[in-house]
């Protein structure tokens, strides 16, 4: 059992496993097909970022991107086939939900890039791809044990991100093992956030920024910020001042994505 399952995470497929006798890696590889299924790669000009899409076995697709750096590796996996936070800015919010991933197609997605990272290690793994991690919440920590536990990938290089499930960041305030914990805020104030990304009519700002004070006493953890910039829309200066406001109080980090 222990060589099946640390043959598992480390990518390989059954008939790989070749510490295991043949016919069982037969029995393996007919019982365990993969999960995902690849239907397409991209990797982009500069060559140091990999895309995959992969098809799920009831038909939706998700995707996975593999980020290289010179001597380690980040990926950023999907939780959802699609999303349905209806982000206005976000393609895959105006196509809608889906469903929900497992938390062993969200392993599995880490444990392919891992394989493709290699020679370099993957070091980190952000919950940023498809989907609300914090609506499929259970998977998701499920996931993020088995990384820390199994894969010995360690929480304090796993970042959960949310859109600003209030409840959802309440409860990882209380979970074991001290994940990151990103916030795509986009927008700094009610009016403005309330257009950009749906869920915040119901958890306005004051309710999010109380449970990311809450999260950040009860974990010590690093909280960032992340800000998609929009010409004209969320990239002015007083959006800056906004956002600062917001942030300071926090110590939390921002991340601009052009
Ligand atoms: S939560 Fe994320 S994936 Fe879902 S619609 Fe918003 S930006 Fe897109």
């Amino acid at each position: 059992m222990t060589q099946v399952w640390r043959g598992l995470h480390l990518g390989r497929a059954p008939m790989e496993m070749t510490d295991l006798p043949v016919g069982l890696r037969r029995r393996l590889a007919t019982a365990l097909p993969p999960g995902l299924a690849l239907g397409a790669t991209s990797v982009n000009d500069a060559g140091d970022t990999t895309k995959w899409l992969w098809a799920l076995p009831d038909g939706p697709a998700v995707e996975t991107v593999l980020m290289h750096y010179p001597d380690r590796a980040t990926v950023c996996v999907s939780t959802q086939a699609g999303c349905a936070m209806a982000c206005g800015f976000c393609a895959t919010g105006q196509a809608g939900f889906r469903r929900h991933l497992s938390a062993g197609e969200i392993v599995e997605q880490v444990v392919r890039a891992r394989r493709a990272a290699l020679p370099r290690r993957l070091s980190n793994v952000v919950f940023m791809g498809m989907g609300e991690p914090l609506a499929n919440y259970r998977p998701t920590w499920a996931a993020v044990e088995r990384l820390h536990g199994d894969l010995a990938i360690s929480a304090r290089h796993i970042t959960v991100s949310t859109v600003g499930l209030v409840p959802g960041i309440r409860r990882l305030a209380t979970e074991r093992l001290p994940v990151n914990l990103a916030v795509s805020l986009h927008a700094a104030n009610d009016a403005l956030r309330d257009e950009l990304v749906p869920v915040n009519r119901r958890w306005p700002l004051g309710l999010l920024m109380e449970a990311c004070q809450a999260w950040t006493e009860a974990k010590g953890r690093r909280l960032s910020f992340e800000w998609a910039l929009i010409d004209g829309i969320n990239d002015r200066s007083a959006d800056a001042i906004e956002l600062a406001d917001l942030a300071r109080p926090l110590a939390a980090h921002v991340n601009l994505i052009p």
